[in-house]
């Protein structure tokens, strides 16, 4: 209670507990309690004169322990929510949060959880959340970004001046999602740069990419082709792997994104509009781009002459075919000559590539009788065997 006289006075033990009305109008503005003066006019258990009740009586944490509930059950106007509703969502797979929150907020929301699974509530395990990730700070001039710093602006003059999608992108491309990032003007430029060339390459094209179904590999008559086309697999791939391995490291995904573009860039200009690898690949930009850049995608996808949104699509699954790199013709040599040739995958490992040497008949002819001095591997060209 607040006293003019006596200021912050504590309720007397033996009024507790302070039982609230059963009975305020809530009309969502401010705190109820705060208009129903039965409730808050009480006389000071020091001076007798008139006090205060406090009426904020609800912590900042409690809506933040349970919204996860409710937010399966959003529009129910009789209950907080219904069991039958949240039980075929409930509990949640992954909850993405910083690791200040790992005291306070999810304390109490296990707390809470627990409670409402003993109440019979909720059903399943008695566990709010399945997996934890802890995503890093982003710092600005070095200092840790917060609403409570009063430091994030930027955010959303960059977002004006550059587009979501690039701040997006540059967020999840400048470092894994675990790790702190420093915010960087340059960053979001060049993520800028990369919105751009998606969109020179592929805009212009149209509907004219739909000839080309993905739902099978396109043909592939040149090397240029099938690089394109391992580009766009590889992006998947990567998009696919971080997301079922729950490593989030979406950064590196970008990355394989970056080469595809370099590559559909790149592509021979001559006759391109009409190569099926080509407009394959730039059939399915929209849809790699789509978790990282969703409104370019949704777009990109529209240009297309799609009525229905990117966003209901189904991510294509990586084709080992296209994944599949050509071989590379792996030299053995003793002492500096050649004396065998292996077409082999380029990331061989030393041990496969020693093996393959000591089992060639005219490599061990070489070797016969003599002292082996030194064993070279240069990674992706070749192996030499230096004897005396
Ligand atoms: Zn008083």
């Amino acid at each position: 209670m607040y006293c003019p006289n006596d200021g912050e006075v504590p309720v007397p033990d033996a009024q507790l507990p302070v039982v609230l009305p059963p009975d305020v109008p809530i009309t969502g503005e401010g705190s109820p309690l705060a208009r129903d003066a039965a409730f808050l006019e009480v006389p000071c258990p020091r001076c007798g004169g008139p006090a205060r009740r406090e009426s904020d009586t609800m912590d900042t944490f409690f809506e933040s322990s349970w919204y996860f509930v409710r937010y399966l059950d959003p529009h129910n106007a009789t209950a907080p929510f219904e069991r039958r509703r949240v039980d075929p969502w409930l509990n949640v797979d992954q909850y993405i949060g910083g690791s200040e929150h790992a005291v306070l907020h999810l304390l109490y929301a296990r707390f809470f959880y627990k409670y409402f699974h003993d109440k019979g509530w909720v059903g399943g395990p008695d566990e709010p959340f399945a997996r934890l990730f802890n995503q890093g700070f982003v710092l600005r001039f070095g200092e840790k970004m917060s609403k409570s710093r009063g430091n994030v602006v930027g955010i959303d003059e960059t977002a004006e001046r550059n587009g979501v999608d690039a701040m997006r992108l540059f967020l999840l491309k400048a470092t894994p999602p675990e790790d702190t990032m420093e915010w960087s003007d340059e960053g979001i430029a060049g993520r800028v740069r990369f919105l751009d060339r998606v969109w020179r390459v592929a805009e212009p094209l149209g509907d004219r990419v739909r000839a080309i179904a993905l739902d099978r590999l396109p043909a592939m008559a040149s090397d240029e082709a099938r690089g394109l086309v391992r580009a766009l697999h590889a992006a998947f791939k990567s998009g696919a792997d971080e997301t079922r391995t729950r490593r989030f490291h979406y950064n590196t995904t970008l990355a394989r994104l970056d080469e595809l573009v370099n590559a559909l860039t790149k592509f021979p200009q001559t006759g391109s509009a009409s190569d099926p690898a080509f407009l394959y690949a730039a059939h399915a930009l929209p849809l790699a781009l789509a978790p990282f850049a969703p409104h370019i995608a949704e777009e990109l996808w529209h240009r297309y002459g799609y009525t229905t949104s990117v966003h209901l699509e189904r991510w294509i699954a990586p084709d080992p075919a296209a994944l599949a790199v050509d071989t590379i013709e792996l030299v053995i040599q003793v002492n500096g000559k050649i004396r065998a040739r292996f077409p082999v995958a380029p990331d061989i490992a030393e041990p496969e590539a020693l093996a393959l040497a000591y089992a060639d008949p005219n490599v061990r002819a070489h070797l016969e009788g003599k002292t082996l001095r030194k064993q070279v591997f240069v990674p992706g060209k070749l192996v030499n065997l230096v004897v005396a």
